[in-house]
């Protein structure tokens, strides 16, 4: 798929969010390894968002529970709009009012080899600072292009020191407001 970044400048305003506009488009040569980022997203709802740069964008999927840390336990993955490659280098506070906004800060980065890259299935082999691993995603309706994938870790953990994602840390005080009634009313 191309590079298709209309989705996420809809949902952005550059004069009020610091996230890159990705109007600036920067190719590097054929010999080296995409490149990934997982971010922590501090937003409304905690979450991951794991980027695979791919054909010049950064195809993204929001993990709500991090991502899977022992073969064999399938984590839900909803794809979510292609950012710019320049999201790679991202962090900050995205101010409220901003879509998705909250704090989002880099969590692993590296390259990855693409194993298998099809519509509907996804295997990389990521070398991250903190995640050196095999990941499959896989598509669970049938959109087209999908929105719900799984992800599943392909091979036992092996980094020595790795810590676990935090699942019950609060990353922010409850707001008032309205709840929407379905996951597609979050902004990831
Ligand atoms: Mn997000």
């Amino acid at each position: 798929m191309a590079r298709e970044l209309g989705s996420y400048e809809r949902k952005r305003d550059f004069e009020k969010t610091p996230e890159p506009s990705g109007r600036s488009r920067r190719v590097r040569g054929g010999e080296q390894l995409p490149r990934f980022v997982i971010h922590q997203h501090s937003a409304r709802r905690l979450h991951w968002d794991l980027r695979l740069e791919h054909d010049g964008a950064l195809r993204s999927w929001a993990l709500p529970k991090g991502m899977p840390e022992e073969p064999g336990e399938n984590r839900f993955a909803a794809h979510t709009e292609d950012h710019p490659i320049e999201y790679l280098d991202f962090h900050g506070e995205i101010p409220t009012g901003n879509y998705g906004a909250g704090t989002m800060t880099i969590w692993d980065h590296g390259t990855y080899e693409p194993l298998k890259w099809e519509p509907r299935k996804v295997e990389v082999l990521l070398h991250g600072e903190r995640l050196q691993a095999r990941y499959a995603l896989f598509a669970i309706d049938k959109e087209d292009p999908p929105k719900d994938w799984m992800i599943h870790r392909m091979d036992p953990p092996a980094e020595p020191d790795r810590e676990p994602m935090p699942h019950r840390i609060v990353p922010m005080l409850a707001r008032t407001g309205t709840l929407p009634a379905e996951d597609a009313g979050w902004a990831f």
